[in-house]
């Protein structure tokens, strides 16, 4: 679960990050308000739940409320990445002299949280560790002994950062990798950090992912979901308990197991093609839930082929094959599609999708090839 920048610097805050003073908005006449109130110059930013807003044109400067009104009514439902922006956060302007990077990551090689900055802040951090990776620093964090003065200050210095600012960084990262660790996050980042003209750190821009898993442990946390940021299929998904993301591809994978849902997306991609979703839909899943799966994933567009993989276990392979024909009376589609079920019951569950004319394929790699040739319109 992602939280807002706004939701994301508030947490910071408590962990003696200092953040702009700013204020959410629903309205361009509440953008005023706060804007009047902060006086002066203020920036506008978008709260959607993708990166990127500033070059998608989701981050402006306004030189006085009534400007700040006239950006908030712009983007205000202006469509970022697919997403409405349905608030905005406004935010004193910053000054910023320099833009650095820190976040924290758990590295799964080294079992702990990982120190990831750089000096390069400002812009995504893929692109830097692509473009330059020697300008990433990494400091593992030993979980039991936490982040160490000496670590935070080394850091400092390898990052350029001189005089008063070592003693701000410090606070700053021992905060963020605090704030991390106590909400059970996967992810906690600001970008960027920033000098200021008066010479102090200001966390600009804040992000943090929640582990969903530790979510029980955090009421106060998964309150703050965002039920309207959450792709309505995603959201569909997740109340029928089946685990599904939506990916940029054309075929569909219907596969039950976590595992083997990424070794489906491999093949098809092995084969030529891209997959349109990963989903689980889990373990025993019967005829109503896999006709539900269905349903979303026939929602993307995009989706010109079908492949169902499906390895009986507890699940029962008569039972998935009722639910594909079941599904398709209540959802009725032209996209093809072919179905690979092995395992418990698999002779009834071919026999059922034969007798209704349902392509089956032997072999997952038979399967796959299939499934993109469809997609290829053969
Ligand atoms: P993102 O594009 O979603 O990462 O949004 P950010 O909050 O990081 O903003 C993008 C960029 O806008 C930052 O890297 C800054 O260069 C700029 N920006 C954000 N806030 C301010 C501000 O208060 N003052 C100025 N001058 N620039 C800002
Ligand atoms: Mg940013």
């Amino acid at each position: 679960m992602k939280l807002h920048e706004y939701q994301s610097k508030r947490i910071f805050a408590k962990y003696g990050v200092p953040i702009p003073e700013g204020e959410v908005a629903t309205t361009p006449a509440e953008a005023r308000e706060i804007a009047h109130q902060i006086g002066g110059s203020v920036v506008v930013k978008s709260q959607v739940l993708v990166g990127g807003r500033g070059k998608a044109g989701g981050v402006k400067v306004a030189k006085d409320a009534d400007e700040a009104e006239q950006l908030a009514k712009q983007i205000l439902g202006m469509d970022i990445k697919g997403l409405t922006v349905e608030k905005v956060l406004i935010d004193p302007t910053a000054d910023i002299r320099d833009e650095i990077y820190i976040g924290v990551v758990i590295d799964r090689a080294q079992q702990k949280p990982v120190i990831i900055a750089s000096a390069e802040g400002g812009v995504e951090i893929e692109i830097v560790a692509k473009e330059n990776p020697d300008a990433i620093k990494r400091v593992a964090v030993d979980p039991v002994f936490g982040l160490m003065n000496f670590q935070a200050t080394n850091l400092a210095y390898d990052l350029g950062l001189k005089g008063h600012y070592v003693g701000q960084f410090t606070k700053i990262i021992k905060g963020l990798y605090q704030a991390f660790m106590d909400t059970d996050a996967s992810l906690a980042e600001i970008n960027p950090l920033v000098v200021t003209g008066d010479e102090q750190l200001l966390a600009v821009d804040g992000k943090i992912v929640l582990d969903d898993n530790a979510l029980y442990k955090h009421p106060d946390l998964a309150e703050m979901r965002d039920i309207q940021e959450e792709s309505p299929s995603e959201r569909e998904a997740r109340l029928a308990g089946l685990n599904f993301i939506k990916l940029d591809g054309e075929i569909g994978c219907m596969v039950n197991g976590a595992g083997l849902a990424m070794a489906t997306m491999d093949i098809v991609q092995h084969f030529g093609g891209s997959p349109a979703n990963f989903l689980d839909i889990g373990g025993g899943a019967n005829a109503e839930k896999v006709a539900k799966a269905l349903r979303i994933i026939l929602q993307d567009p995009n989706v010109k082929s079908i492949l169902f993989n499906i390895f009986g276990g507890i699940t029962r392979c008569d039972e998935v094959a009722k639910g594909i024909l079941e599904a398709l009376k209540q959802v009725p589609t032209d996209v093809p599609m072919v179905a690979r079920l092995v395992g418990t019951n698999e002779e009834e569950g071919q026999k059922i999708l034969a007798e209704a004319n349902f392509p089956s394929a032997t072999s997952l790699s038979d399967a796959a090839q299939q499934a993109v040739a469809l997609a290829k319109g053969a």
